[in-house]
């Protein structure tokens, strides 16, 4: 199997949603997503995971949810869905 790009999407999709990616980094990830199925089922399924918990940290108090503890979740929801 040839390199297609998925490792390289997949571990930067998180970043990605946040918008953490400059234009350079963020192109060719996004341009693989767009062609590859695996990839864009990964980013939908990460995108609806950070709007739930991102929704949920808004109605406590963002603040008090550290990224890292969003990334937890988001990562553990990813796992559960599996
Ligand atoms: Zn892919």
């Amino acid at each position: 199997m040839s390199d297609c790009g998925c490792d390289k999407a997949k571990a930067n999709v998180y970043e990605l949603l946040r918008g953490e990616l400059c234009a350079e980094e963020s192109a060719p990830i996004r341009e693989h997503i767009a062609n590859c199925d695996g990839c864009r089922d990964e980013r939908n399924a990460c995108a609806s995971l950070t709007e739930v918990v991102k929704r949920a940290c808004d109605e406590e108090n963002i603040a008090n949810c550290p990224p890292e503890e969003l990334r937890d979740a988001i990562l553990k929801g990813l796992r559960e869905r599996v």
